[in-house]
């Protein structure tokens, strides 16, 4: 696939070895409303459905005055680990916070001036290992954070070393991201839902079923979460942020009881249904590729340049709506209708089809009801024997 020379620069500032880049589809799903304001969502996603599903369900979810969503600060978490910290580690660490938090926020001077840095700190000695365990909680505002606190942390080194007689094991932001979280709400009257073959309360209570049998059954939960995810990776990844962070944040907090459980729940009062997904939501507007990709900067102008934690909120309510979505098809009229257009354009394209060519082989397809290569390299040929006769 050929590239953009400029691209092939960015790519090599970014990564190490690069050889290309991997071109996938940016959609843009309108008309979700989010905190009274009507939002067009960048999704970069290879799967198909996930940009008409929210766009569908977006639209639905209108009727009761769209999402409501709410965020923490951006607080992010790096944990230190000192070992041979001697049974006063703790008590010695405890009196010397203030030179903690000092040494943390010299490093992060930009950030102390925008309103961020140190927050709080947590020590806990750990009984498997005896390692002591620093939990230094900052306000990274509008990063993801994990360079910045790498390096603040990294300051503390040898400042810990000294104090304890100790040894520092390692200096890593957590991925948990317990602390930054957002939440999204909606509540929409039953006459505003409909599917096929399903009266409104019916469809009602068995999205509520499917909702707590995400609660559960732990092999449902990791689909269903997958699902919440569908949205909010595609936008992770269209605004350039780190989408292995933002999935492990999520699925850690799914198991945060011990078993996994979906992240979004369901419920039926009087004449309404709503729903509701709180989880951590590490995204950001600077750093990273974020700052420095053209695709990122440019899907951060769609969504109106938000902030990191109006992003969070943007975020979390996508995945809700997404969900919502796939809960919406499953219980009624299933996903695999959507789906078998998609795989037969795939298979027009596959066998050469280009332009019209796709639309007029997937309708010979869906009209004969039959999903193969074979019949598509059939229906492409006749399709150019017709055009050229
Ligand atoms: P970064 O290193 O680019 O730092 C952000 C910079 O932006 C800082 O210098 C900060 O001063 C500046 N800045 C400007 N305006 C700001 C604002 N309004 N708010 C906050 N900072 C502002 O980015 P980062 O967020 O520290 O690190 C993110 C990168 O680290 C990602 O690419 C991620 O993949 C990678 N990473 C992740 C892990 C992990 O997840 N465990 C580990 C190592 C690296």
């Amino acid at each position: 696939v050929g590239a953009d020379p400029v691209m092939l620069d960015l790519a090599d500032v970014m990564v190490e070895s690069a050889v290309g880049v991997m071109p996938v589809p940016l959609g843009v799903a309108t008309g979700v409303l989010i905190d009274g304001r009507t939002v067009d969502v960048p999704l970069a996603v290879e799967e198909p459905s996930v940009v008409a599903a929210l766009s569908y369900a977006g639209r639905l979810l209108r009727a009761g005055g769209g999402i409501h969503t709410w965020a923490s600060d951006p607080v992010m978490t790096a944990q230190v680990f000192v070992s041979q910290a001697g049974r006063r580690g703790i008590e010695v660490l405890e009196s010397r916070r203030d030179e903690i938090a000092s040494v943390v926020d010299s490093r992060l001077g930009s950030l102390v001036a925008r309103g961020g840095g140190f927050r709080d700190l947590d020590i806990l000695a750990l009984p498997r290992t005896g390692l002591l365990r620093l939990h230094l909680h900052v306000d990274v505002r509008d990063a993801m954070g994990a360079n910045v606190l790498n390096t603040a942390t990294e300051a503390l080194r040898s400042h810990l070393e000294e104090w304890t007689g100790g040894r520092v094991l390692m200096c890593i932001l957590s991925n948990s991201a317990r602390r930054r979280s957002a939440g999204a709400e909606f509540a929409v009257p039953l006459t505003s839902l409909r599917a096929e073959g399903l009266g409104r309360r019916e469809l009602a209570e068995r999205i509520v079923l499917a909702s707590d049998l995400a609660q559960e059954d732990a092999d449902r939960a990791v689909t269903h979460n997958k699902g919440i995810m569908n949205g909010i990776s595609s936008l992770a990844l269209a605004t350039g942020n780190d989408t292995r962070a933002v999935e492990a944040a999520a699925h850690a907090w799914a198991a945060r009881d011990g078993l996994y459980r979906g992240l979004s729940q369901y419920r039926l009062e009087g004449e309404e249904l709503s729903g509701r997904l709180e989880m951590p939501l590490p995204v950001a507007t600077v750093g990273g590729a974020v700052s420095v990709h053209p695709a990122a900067r440019l899907a951060l102008a769609v969504l109106g340049h938000p902030n990191a934690t109006e992003l969070s909120r943007i975020a979390v309510a996508v995945g809700l709506v997404q969900n919502f979505a796939a809960l919406r098809a499953l219980v009624s009229e299933g996903i695999q209708k959507g789906h078998m257009h998609h795989h037969a354009a795939r298979l027009a394209f596959q066998v050469g089809a280009r332009g019209a060519e796709i639309q007029r082989v997937v309708e010979g397809l869906t009209a004969a009801g039959t999903y193969s290569l074979d019949a598509a390299g059939l229906l492409l040929s006749r399709e150019r024997q017709e055009h050229r006769g």
